[in-house]
């Protein structure tokens, strides 16, 4: 295939279609607004169910790599009540369907897996504008302009691609979850 494809952003989504698209055999260039790999800490852990994030990762033959990253223990899970008394108490005996593992750790196997040059770090879309043949032109923030056949917006909740497709922004539903 000798389309122009267009990720924005490298984030799991992002590079986790561009590793899939790689091993069968389509390029993609990937679009990041971060300056590097290491720019920010990533965050803390995910749970990478059985049904969903494991899928993708067994779709992008990483599975395997996937396991040593798994933090033992990490899927146990215990609520307490506001004077301390347990509610729910789930130890994690490693038979479980979503085993945690660390952000970052995940998303260098992801970087790790692709070739270098996939990943353009440093480039922050601006706006995306439709040729209207079903190409598309990304304004970078620095002031670069590219042309791509094919466009995917991965770059997460504030998405500067979903408008083209939706009319929906995020919104603060007012409840708040913090997770220790
Ligand atoms: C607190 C929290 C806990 C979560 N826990 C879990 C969990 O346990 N298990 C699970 O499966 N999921 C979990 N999720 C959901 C998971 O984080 C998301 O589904 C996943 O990160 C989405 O991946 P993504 O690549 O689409 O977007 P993101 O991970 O948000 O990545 C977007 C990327 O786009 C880049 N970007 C943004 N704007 C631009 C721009 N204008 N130009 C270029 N690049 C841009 C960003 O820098 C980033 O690298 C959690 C989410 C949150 C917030």
């Amino acid at each position: 295939m000798n389309k122009a494809i267009a990720i924005v952003g490298a984030g799991l989504g992002g590079l986790t279609l561009a590793r899939v698209l790689h091993i069968h055999g389509i390029a993609a260039t990937v679009y990041e607004a971060e300056a590097s790999p290491d720019a920010r800490a990533q965050g803390g852990m995910l749970d990478i169910h059985d049904d969903s994030g494991q899928l993708a990762l067994k779709a992008a033959r990483l599975h395997d790599e996937f396991l040593p990253l798994i933090h033992a223990g990490g899927q146990a899970s215990r609520v307490l009540d506001k004077d301390g008394k347990v509610l729910l108490d789930q130890p994690d005996d490693g038979t479980g369907g979503r085993p945690e593992v660390r952000r970052g750790d995940l998303r260098q196997l992801l970087l790790e897996s692709l070739r270098a040059d996939t990943v353009r770090w440093g480039h922050k879309l601006g706006a995306v504008s439709s040729l209207g043949d079903g190409r598309h032109v990304l304004d970078f923030a620095h002031g670069e302009t590219v042309t791509a056949d094919i466009v995917v917006g991965a770059d997460g909740a504030w998405s500067k691609i979903r408008p083209l497709l939706s009319a929906a922004q995020p919104a603060y539903v007012g409840i708040s979850f913090i997770e220790t």
